[in-house]
């Protein structure tokens, strides 16, 4: 039996979509946006993934506040919208029931950024230009 027949509840998962908030950016497609990734990238609990439809995303690694010990939402009847439509209408595919992977890139570090650009020949660091004084 696969993982989505045996399960198709919430139980057993440790509130995994609720541990963690994401925001849709930009491809990045030039230095700029190769250094603002970078720059995210080094902060703790920063990621960036590229999901399966080539979409880029910005995740913060932390609990939401009203996730209790039980891995249960305190607020459940009045939890956001986008909890609702993803425990609702994407349950199936959701990142603890599916089988696949929800993304196709997971950088956990800027290192890991840059040699995924280096793969892909890009080459993203500045020129040395004297900084001007002050
Ligand atoms: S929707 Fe999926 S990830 Fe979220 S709590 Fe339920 S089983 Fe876990
Ligand atoms: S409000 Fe509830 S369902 Fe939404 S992320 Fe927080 S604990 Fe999860």
């Amino acid at each position: 039996m696969s993982k989505n027949e045996a399960l198709l509840t919430c139980d057993g998962c440790p509130g995994q979509c609720c541990r963690h908030v994401a925001t849709e950016i930009d491809e990045p497609v030039c230095k700029r946006d190769y250094d603002h990734i970078r720059w995210y990238l080094l902060h703790k609990n920063v990621f960036v993934f590229v999901d399966q439809n080539g979409d880029w995303f910005l995740e913060f690694a932390t609990d939401c506040e009203q996730l209790d010990d039980a891995h249960c939402c305190t607020i459940y009847e009045k939890r956001p919208r986008i909890c609702r439509q993803y425990g609702e209408q994407e349950h199936e595919v959701c990142e603890y029931l599916s089988e696949d992977a929800p993304y196709i890139y997971r950088f956990h570090s800027a290192e890991e950024f840059e040699a995924y650009l280096a793969q892909k020949g890009i080459d993203w660091r500045w020129k040395n230009r004297k900084l001007k004084q002050q």
